[in-house]
């Protein structure tokens, strides 16, 4: 059994250190209690927020000197190193005087003030410690699962003032979220839209329209619906903030960084509405389960849940996973016999997976696919949050839910993946297509350039208008639009919805026959991996329908 409070003042630490990265420092009353802590684990996913990350700071006290507060922070992260080491050890007495130094160095240390609520408790002064407990939420503690878990607090449990407190947890996380959502218009000025939905616990934020709010609250909503009937039994505790700001945004212009989110600031940021935003948000609902079963899964799950859902439509309120760009990669890998073995990724930590990440990301998917063609998943999640304590990594409830040893399973699935349809990177010449080169986009498809004569030239359409859908269906992956054009026929009409300026349109475009010199360009799939929270492999832009994943914006034209 670990020790909780050892623990809270290691993601104390490290959310200290990590905001020394940032020029917003976490500050006592920032409703984003970046402080307040993943007490789990802090070490599985190091430093997940980008170094700028948007936690919004309005709230910080005015002259408060950066230079300064870093100063004190480090002055608390080092203190908190001594009192780890004192938890650990089981000397109580000694944190106390170490925690109201902490305490005088900023009296709002929400952590500080649950650490002293665990040494009163532990002390036998359990009126101290809920006492404490009070000041922590005042100060923005707010995880109320880590408390009710934690051994530390045991011997208040029964108390009706500690009842008292934990039946203001509704109440707690509703305060925050709307001080959330006034911290975000503040930071982030008119031009966003922010919103709080309190029946699903998230936060919005966006800058670039109504209509696209209105869908990624749809879409976040049916997704995250989905997977709690599928497969999670525990919805969000404390609410998540989802982020969507506009492509030309200044604050999240980060070269290769489509999105991410951080666990223990619960902030989701997508630079795009479709696979990123669905990849990130299947995190913040995975995390979400992983702090209700008190677990941390490996990243090679984690990774595996949000690729498996991150092309997905919703069919009949369930969430059915749809082959990507990762397959063809895969395939590439599994004939020249590049896959990595099972037992060895299934151990992999955050660091080896990155390593290896164009191998691990795309076979990951897949192996979460396998399970989910086979009607497995949901068996195996059950199997292995049940048996986690006896075999965290996953393997054995594989081996369970299909009946064979593990080797066997692998073969199995080799064979499975090579036997797959994989969709179509790019159209061949004389193929029926639009006549656009496209760059993704946060909610659609910008074109770039337009080819001469054809049916998007003949349409109307122009450079900079952003293709939004197709027949209805909703454009944002450029790999969906050749998916889509790979279907149709020479002299077929399609509808296209486009947005130009703040205005939606549509036209109907005749497809034409895609002459050689336009399909004539190789494809250069892109591999490059960035962080954990960017989906590793996905195509930053796209020359459509010539190249699918080329990285190079609207190269020749298609
Ligand atoms: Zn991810």
């Amino acid at each position: 059994m670990r020790n909780g409070f050892a623990l809270c003042v290691m993601a104390l630490a490290a959310s200290v250190a990590s905001c020394a990265l940032s020029d917003a420092p976490v500050e006592a009353n920032t409703p984003a209690t970046a402080r307040a802590l993943s007490a789990r684990s802090p070490t599985t996913r190091p430093a997940e927020a980008p170094a700028e990350s948007p936690e919004p700071t309005s709230a910080h006290a005015p002259g408060h000197e950066p230079a300064e507060t870093l100063g004190k922070a480090r002055q608390v992260a080092e203190i908190n190193r001594q009192l780890i080491g004192l938890a650990k050890a089981g000397k109580f007495a000694e944190c106390k005087p170490l925690i109201e130094k902490i305490l005088a160095i900023d009296p709002h240390n929400s952590v500080a003030w649950y650490n002293m609520a665990c040494v009163h408790s532990r002390l036998g002064a359990p009126a101290k410690a809920v006492g404490a407990l009070n000041k922590a939420l005042a100060a923005g503690y707010s995880d109320f699962r880590y408390m009710q878990r934690d051994p530390d607090l045991d011997a208040i449990r029964k108390r009706p003032d500690y009842k008292r407190l934990l039946a203001r947890n509704d109440q707690v996380q509703r305060d925050r979220a709307e001080k959330m959502r006034k911290a975000l218009q503040d930071r982030f000025g008119a031009d966003y839209i922010c919103q709080v939905d309190h029946t699903r616990k998230l936060v919005f934020a966006t800058n670039v329209d109504r209509t696209t709010l209105e869908e990624v609250k749809t879409v976040l909503t049916a997704h995250a619906e989905a997977l709690w009937k599928d497969l999670f039994d525990h919805r969000f505790e404390q609410y998540v903030t989802v982020v969507v700001p506009s492509a030309d945004d200044p604050s999240f212009r980060r070269a290769g960084v489509g999105g991410y989110y951080a666990h223990v600031q619960r902030m989701l940021v997508a630079r795009q509405v479709g696979m990123v935003l669905t990849h990130e948000f299947t995190h913040a609902l995975h995390d979400a389960d992983q702090d209700g079963l008190g677990q941390r899964h490996p990243i090679w799950i984690m990774e595996g849940l949000a690729t498996l859902y991150e092309s997905s439509k919703i069919v009949a309120g369930r969430a059915v996973p749809q082959p990507n760009h990762r397959l063809n990669m895969l395939q590439r890998y599994v004939a020249a016999g590049r896959t990595i073995a099972f037992k060895t990724l299934l151990n992999y930590d955050q660091a080896k997976f990155m390593k290896h990440a164009q191998t691990a990301y795309p076979q990951v998917r897949y192996i979460m696919m396998y399970l989910h063609a086979k009607g497995r998943l949901k068996k195996w999640y059950d199997a292995y949050t049940a048996g986690y304590g006896a075999d965290p990594t996953g393997g054995q409830a594989i081996a369970q839910v299909f009946g064979k040893d593990l080797g066997q399973v692998e073969a199995d699935w080799k064979r499975w993946v090579k036997a797959q349809t994989a969709p179509p990177l790019r159209l061949p010449v004389r193929h029926a297509y639009l006549g656009v080169s496209v760059r993704g986009q946060t909610d659609g498809l910008r074109i770039a350039r337009i080819v001469k004569n054809s049916g998007a030239h003949k349409a109307g359409l122009k450079p900079t208008d952003v293709i939004v859908g197709i027949d209805g269906e909703r454009m944002v992956d450029s790999g969906a639009l050749i998916r889509l054009v790979n279907t149709k026929k020479v002299g077929e009409k399609v509808e296209v919805r486009f947005r130009r300026g703040g205005e939606y349109k549509t036209v109907t475009v005749t497809l034409g026959a895609m002459p050689a010199h336009v399909a004539g360009v190789r494809p250069t799939p892109r591999t490059r991996p960035k962080r954990r929270s960017v989906p590793a492999t996905r195509p930053a832009t796209s020359t459509v329908p010539a190249t699918a994943p080329a990285t190079r914006p609207a190269k020749k034209a298609a």
